[in-house]
C-alpha cells in the first residue's frame, strides 16, 4: 500500500494498439470542441479519460498524446497504477467514495480531484487525510439527479426553491461544512451520473443535466447568502463558477450543449470493458 514507491517498469502498448488510442482520443477531442457551445465564456471544458480496467500502458499511450486528466473507480486500482505513471498526470477518482478510504487516496500525490463527495462525514475525513504541504484537494459533491437507489449522491435542489428550503437543503449544508471547516478541500463544482434511459433518449432535453445546472445556480445563491459570494474566491474555478460534472460517451455532447465543464469518456477512447462481475472474479478491486 506504498502508492509513493515506483513499482514495475513501465511496459509500452504495442505500436498498434498506441495507434488505437491516438486515433480514437483525437476523435473525441474533435467531438467535445464541436460540441462546446459557441458563446461559451468559460474556460475549455476538461475531457477526463477515464481508464478503469484498463492497464497503464493505455494511459501511457494517451499521456504521450498530451492528455493528463484520468478517471478512476476503484481505490486499489488507482493505489497501483498512479505509481507506475507520470507524477504529472491529475487523477481524478469518480468512483464510490467510503469515508475509511480517505487516507489511501490522499496518499496518491497527484490525486486531482474527488467527484464523488456526498456527506460531511465524508468531507471531514478526507480533510483530515489531506497532507497540508499540498494544494487543497478539489472535491465536487456528487448529485443524484435521477433518484435512481442505486445511485450515490445527494438530491438535486429546484429552480424554484425558496431561499429557506434552499438553506436547508443537505447539499448546502455539506457545501458550507466545506467551506467552513475543511481548508484541505476546495468546493469545485457538481457531478451526477444521471440514469441510461435519459442517456438515451437523444429526442429530448436529458433531464439529469438541467437539474444538475439548476442545483449549480441554486446552491451558488445559498453560498452567497450565507457570506461566500462568488467572487470570495472560496469557491468554484478561477472565474468563481461551480464546476458541471457531467456527460459520459454516449451523452458527452449533449452534456456540453447543456452546460457541462467536465465530461467523463471511458469507451469512447478506449473500447469497451470487461463487466464489472468478469473483473471481480479474477482480482481484488476494491
Ligand atoms: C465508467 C464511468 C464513466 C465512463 O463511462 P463510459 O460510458 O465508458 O464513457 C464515467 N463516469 C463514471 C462515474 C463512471 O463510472
Amino acid at each position: 500500500m506504498s502508492a509513493a514507491v515506483p513499482t514495475a517498469p513501465l511496459v509500452r502498448a504495442t505500436a498498434e494498439r498506441a495507434a488505437e488510442l491516438k486515433e480514437s482520443l483525437a476523435e473525441i477531442r474533435q467531438r467535445v470542441q464541436a460540441a462546446r457551445p459557441s458563446q461559451s465564456t468559460t474556460s475549455q471544458p476538461t475531457l477526463v479519460a477515464v481508464s478503469k480496467y484498463k492497464p497503464a500502458s493505455d494511459i501511457l499511450a494517451c499521456y504521450d498524446e498530451g492528455q493528463r486528466d484520468f478517471g478512476e473507480n476503484y481505490v486499489q486500482e488507482l493505489v497501483d497504477k498512479a505509481p507506475q505513471l507520470p507524477q504529472d498526470i491529475r487523477w481524478h477518482f469518480i468512483g464510490t467514495f467510503q469515508s475509511n478510504k480517505a487516507k489511501i487516496l490522499a496518499s496518491i500525490p497527484n490525486l486531482y480531484a474527488l467527484q464523488t463527495l456526498h456527506s460531511t462525514k465524508g468531507a471531514t475525513a478526507l480533510n483530515k487525510a489531506i497532507p497540508s504541504d499540498r494544494p487543497a484537494l478539489n472535491v465536487l459533491l456528487q448529485v443524484n439527479t435521477s433518484g435512481e437507489d442505486s445511485k450515490s449522491g445527494v438530491s438535486p435542489l429546484a429552480r424554484d426553491a425558496s431561499d429557506s428550503e434552499a438553506d436547508s437543503a443537505e447539499l448546502v449544508q455539506i457545501a458550507k461544512h466545506i467551506l467552513t471547516e475543511c481548508p484541505r478541500l476546495r468546493l469545485q463544482g457538481l457531478m451526477t451520473i444521471g440514469s441510461l434511459s435519459e442517456s438515451l433518449s437523444k429526442e429530448k432535453e436529458n433531464e439529469d443535466f438541467r437539474r444538475l445546472v439548476a442545483t449549480r445556480d441554486v446552491l451558488e445563491g445559498a453560498l452567497a447568502r450565507a457570506g461566500f459570494p462568488k467572487d470570495s474566491g472560496k469557491w468554484g474555478d478561477e472565474h468563481g463558477r461551480l464546476l458541471l460534472s457531467m456527460g459520459m460517451s454516449g451523452d458527452f455532447e449533449a452534456a456540453l450543449a447543456a452546460g457541462s465543464d467536465i465530461v467523463r469518456v471511458g469507451t469512447g477512447i478506449f473500447g469497451s470493458r470487461p463487466k464489472k462481475e468478469e473483473v471481480k472474479t479474477h482480482t481484488s478491486l476494491a
